[in-house]
């Protein structure tokens, strides 16, 4: 060592790759990419992310952050990426311009190198949302209080209904929990929507043996499909009124209503309020 040096600065204390010094290495190689047209595609409603065929990450953030943005940085070879910090140079509604100024080790120096991303943004609801937001359903659960004497005002009896149903809904599986889309408050109870027809069953049946009351099904054809009858199914499930006195009116505060979360008459403003805005994930 130490009779190399760089053909075209002629440092000799530093490691020369193929006759260069790293610093006029990088001036004709870069150190770091972008891939060919980057595109981020969020659901506004849930948060999750198209990955090829894929929906990922249903609850992350509806803005784009700086997770989405590492895909698309192509380090060289010899290159690790230490961090990046995203600056927004412009957006338009299609797309955002970054420049990330991405903090590199490169033959043993450090280093930092500007990389300019134009990414797409495309809003587009994942399979899931997009049911729901078709106001799509298989099945509805209508939860409804024994007929009787009138003692309640009709508002009080759902209350206790809303309440008998918050309390047990914990315990019902995750995949019923899911297939709940949205629920109406009706004069007489509520109807609980859902788009998978065996989950409605199976939540129908827990609800009755954690409430108590009877529970009926009926079907209604609704439509064909690939030359087939397709049925929508109705559960009515009749609650006692002796069920229903254990729950006072009024106690539903602080009970996990995540089971409507998704209801449709939220879902245009939710989807409204991820807009494009950076809104702090990245810095302007
Ligand atoms: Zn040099
Ligand atoms: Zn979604």
């Amino acid at each position: 060592m130490g009779a190399e040096f760089c053909v075209l600065c002629g440092r000799s204390d530093v490691a020369i790759a193929d006759g260069l010094c790293p610093d006029c290495y990088v001036k004709n190689n870069p150190l770091v990419r972008s891939k060919e047209r980057p595109t981020v595609v969020i659901c506004p409603t849930c948060g999750s992310r198209r990955i090829g065929q894929h929906w990922e990450g249903a609850g992350s953030s509806t803005l784009l952050t700086p997770e989405d943005l590492a895909p698309f940085l192509e380090p060289h070879e010899e290159v690790g990426i230490r961090k990046v910090v995203w600056t927004e140079t412009g957006s338009n509604p299609l797309q955002r311009e970054l420049e990330g100024a991405v903090l590199v080790r490169f033959r043993g120096t450090e280093r930092t190198v500007l990389v300019k991303l134009i990414v797409k943004v495309d809003h587009r609801n994942c399979e899931d949302c997009s049911r729901r937001t078709g106001h799509y359903y298989t099945a509805v659960i209508q939860l409804r209080s024994e007929p009787g004497p009138p003692k309640e005002s009709a508002r009080e009896l759902r209350e206790r209904l809303a309440g008998l149903w918050d309390r047990a809904i914990p315990q019902a599986r995750a995949e019923m929990r899911k297939a709940l889309s949205w629920r109406e408050e009706l004069p007489e109870g509520w109807d609980f929507y859902l788009s998978e027809t065996i989950a409605a069953r199976g939540l129908a049946r827990l609800m009755k043996t954690k409430i108590g009351g009877t529970l009926k099904e009926s079907a209604t054809l609704y439509g064909r499909k690939d030359g087939r009858d397709v049925y929508r199914v109705t559960l009515c499930l009749r609650v006692p009124r002796t069920a229903m006195a254990s729950v006072p009116a009024r106690s539903r505060q602080g009970t996990d209503r995540r089971d409507t979360d998704s209801a449709p008459s939220r879902q245009g403003h939710r989807a409204a309020d991820s807009g494009l805005s950076s809104n702090g994930m990245l810095k302007r």
